[in-house]
């Protein structure tokens, strides 16, 4: 037989005594049977349907807080390779405008006549296959 139990108030964390007999009725009544530390901190032990509770709303703030962490994650991926991209596109428009083919990284002065007769294919293929994009992950 236990001598009584020693619990710790959740509001002033003092050291609080309970008779047996109370402490076993808040145990089987708990969320019913109110009681008071030395300095009348009211308090209830949980029952099993608020520990359940707890623990889910825990496990969901901890799915919430990796799902922003992921998401965070990607948008600062996407967010980089948006700038590479910028940065490579005004480097390019940059040599353009010097006079420097893009393909073959030369000096014309005639930029356009060059284009025309050297890389006149160059056009055809899909720009966007070579460009840098972010990838889009599927949610599980
Ligand atoms: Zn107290
Ligand atoms: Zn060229």
């Amino acid at each position: 037989m236990v001598d009584g139990q020693w619990t710790t108030c959740i509001r002033c964390q003092c050291r609080m005594w309970m008779p047996p007999a109370l402490y076993e009725a808040a145990l089987a009544q708990a969320g019913k049977i109110t009681f008071y530390c030395a300095y009348g901190h009211g308090q209830v032990f949980r029952s099993k349907e608020q520990l359940r509770e707890e623990d889910e709303t825990r496990r969901e703030r901890d799915r919430l807080k990796q799902e922003n962490a992921r998401l965070v994650e990607q948008w600062t991926e996407a967010h980089r390779k948006l700038a590479l991209a910028v940065k490579d596109k005004t480097r390019i428009t940059k040599r353009i405008h010097a006079g420097i083919c893009p393909d073959c990284n030369r000096t014309f002065s005639d930029l356009a006549r060059h284009m025309h007769s050297k890389h006149k294919g160059s056009l055809s293929s899909d720009p966007l296959s070579t460009m840098i994009r972010p990838t889009l992950e599927k949610s599980q």
